[in-house]
C-alpha cells in the first residue's frame, strides 16, 4: 500500500515517545512535505520497532535519539542515531546476521534473541532497499536504510 512516509514515521515515533523514560530525548529531522512510497506497512513497522528498541536499549541516561528522513532523487534514506555504547568495527557487518549479538555478557543482561536486525535486513531487501550501520564505540550508533520511491515494474513498459 501507498503511505505518506513522513506522517507514518511520526506516528511510529509518537508511540515510542509515550513509553520512553524522561531522560531520553527524541529529536526528529523529518521533512514537512509528504513523501509517498509503496511499502508493506506492517513489515516496515517491524523494522522500525526493532531499530528504535535497540537505540533505546543501548542509550545511556540523558542520551538523545535522532530520527532522520532524507529524500533523494529515487529513494529515501531513513536513519536512527543514538549516543549509546556503540558497536566495535569488527562487529558492524555481522549485526545483520541471525543470532549475532555483540558482547555476550552485555547482550544477555539486556535481553533479546539477535534476530531483530536480521529480519530488518530481509524486509528492507525485499522492498528493494539497503541497510547498514555506522558506529563509534562509546559515541553512538546510526542505523540507516533506504526505500526506493518508485518500485521497479518490469511488466508495465518495454523498450521498442
Ligand atoms: P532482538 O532484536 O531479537 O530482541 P537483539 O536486539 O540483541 O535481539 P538485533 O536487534 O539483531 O538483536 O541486534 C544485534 C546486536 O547488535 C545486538 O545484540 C547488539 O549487540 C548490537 N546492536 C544493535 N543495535 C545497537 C545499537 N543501537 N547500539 C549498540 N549495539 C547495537
Ligand atoms: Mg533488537
Amino acid at each position: 500500500t501507498w503511505i505518506n512516509f513522513s506522517a507514518y514515521f511520526h506516528k511510529v515515533i509518537d508511540r515510542f515517545e509515550l513509553t520512553k523514560s524522561d531522560n531520553i530525548r527524541f529529536v526528529r529531522k523529518i521533512p514537512r512535505e509528504a513523501i509517498f512510497i509503496e511499502v508493506d506497512e506492517d513489515k516496515i513497522t517491524q523494522v522500525l520497532d526493532n531499530i528504535i528498541s535497540n537505540a533505546l536499549k543501548y542509550s545511556p541516561q540523558g542520551g538523545t535519539i535522532t530520527f532522520r528522513v532524507r529524500k533523494l532523487a529515487d529513494e529515501i534514506i531513513v536513519s536512527v542515531s543514538d549516543e549509546g555504547v556503540g558497536i566495535p568495527k569488527a562487529d558492524l557487518a555481522k549485526i545483520f546476521e541471525r543470532f549475532y549479538r555483540v558482547d555476550k555478557a552485555r547482550s544477555r543482561k539486556l535481553g533479546g534473541t539477535g534476530l531483530g536486525l536480521a529480519i530488518a535486513k530481509e524486509v528492507v531487501l525485499a522492498h528493494g532497499g539497503t541497510i547498514w550501520a555506522e558506529s563509534k564505540e562509546h559515541k553512538g550508533t546510526t542505523i540507516y536504510f533506504t526505500l526506493p520511491l518508485e518500485r521497479e515494474q518490469k511488466d508495465d513498459w518495454c523498450d521498442v
